[in-house]
Formats: C-alpha cells, structure tokens, sequence
C-alpha cells in the first residue's frame, strides 16, 4: 500500500472535506517533523523549511506552497502541535521541551528529568557516593526551603551556580540508611544532580589530563 493508499484510507470522509490542492498537499508523500519554532517537511525533491508564524516555506514558491498546506493539514489533524504550544524551555539546561511531553510544570527535557528510584550523583560531591532520588521534580528552588535551615534551596550553600528557578527534587543517601531512623531527606536543584556515568566521565576525563 502506498503512503497515498494509507493516508486517504486513515482519513476517509474526512478527506472528501479538503479542497483539491489540500487534498493533494495532504495525499502527497511527504513527511512533517516539529524544528524548533518551524517545521521540516521531507518529500522526494528534498526537504522543506516551513515556518507558519512568517508565512514562509523555503521552496519559494509564490502564494501557499503545498508545504504549508500540508504543515497546516497536520496542525489541524493533531499530527504535529502547533507553533506556539510547541515548546517550552527546560527548567534544567537550555534545550526546549515538547509542550505535549512537559504537560505540566516543572518542564524538564528527557536528560534532565529525574524519577524517585533514579540514582544519581552530587556534581558538586564525590562521584562515587550515590544519591537515590525519592521524589519527583517539584517546585523551583528559590520557594523550597531546606528543612532545618530557613533559607531557600537556591540560597543554600553551594547552590549559588544552580538556576534559582530549578526544580527541587528530594534524594538520601541509601548507603546512610538504617532500619533503625527514618533516612534523613536531602533537597538538591534537579541541576545539581548527575548520571553517575557522566560523573566517571568527568573524573576520568579530568585524571587523564594530569
Ligand atoms: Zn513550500
Ligand atoms: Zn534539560
């Protein structure tokens, strides 16, 4: 079955509906991906740079291409989001998040993102003394107050090259823990914390260059 056979089929009825050129921007092979604030639209000729929020595509062609109007199909079909629900940025580096994987705040990409039972590694302490991660992501930094302290987790101590808003995630120790007391709750900014093997990394990195 071609893409044409698949697409038409996926959307029969809904097909009848488009007018001829959208029903061909629509039924051509053509692939859409999100790209940044735009969008790439891949066919055999090549790949197309569209970006509705200019009224622009690459292809230079005079009026609506077919580019934007399969780009404007897929919007509409919630194939693809649209341009300005598409990303936010992350609260832990600077890479944009899909709105639909971010949902709700705290907004973090995939690499930063932690889940409780993650273990992780202090950037700022050894990398060989693990962190088990015991809640998930949650309000920013600069509102959570460290227990026992009165200061917010963004004033704490060492926290000062974090980014206030940061999310605060709660971690122990687990080579601390006892059956005897509660294990002591330690809040860090998501920031701070580290997969242990990029820890390595950076310590054989950093060994290896004395
Ligand atoms: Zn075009
Ligand atoms: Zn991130």
């Amino acid at each position: 079955m071609t893409f044409e056979e698949r697409a038409t089929r996926a959307d029969d009825g809904v097909d009848e509906l488009l007018d001829d050129a959208s029903r061909r921007a629509w039924t051509a092979d053509m692939t859409v991906r999100p790209f940044g604030d735009a969008y790439l639209v891949s066919c055999e000729e090549g790949t197309q740079f569209v970006s509705l929020t200019e009224s622009d595509c690459s292809c230079d062609e005079e009026g609506v291409c077919i580019h934007r109007r399969r780009v404007a199909i897929e919007i509409n079909r919630g194939r693809v989001p649209p341009p300005e629900a598409r990303t936010v940025d992350c609260q832990g580096c600077d890479r944009e998040v899909a709105a639909s994987v971010a949902g709700e705040p705290p907004f973090l990409c995939p690499d930063c993102d932690l889940a409780p039972g993650d273990i992780v590694v202090d950037a700022q302490g050894s990398p060989d003394t693990p962190l088990l991660v015991i809640s998930s992501p949650g309000r920013p930094s600069d509102v959570v107050t460290v227990p026992d302290d009165g200061c917010t987790v963004a004033e704490y101590p060492g926290n000062d090259d974090q980014p206030p808003d940061a999310p605060v995630v709660e971690c122990v120790y687990p080579q601390a823990v006892s059956t005897e007391r509660a294990p002591r709750r330690y809040v860090f900014p998501v920031t701070r914390l580290v997969d242990p093997d990029e820890a390595d990394d950076k310590v054989t990195a950093g060994s290896g260059g004395e």
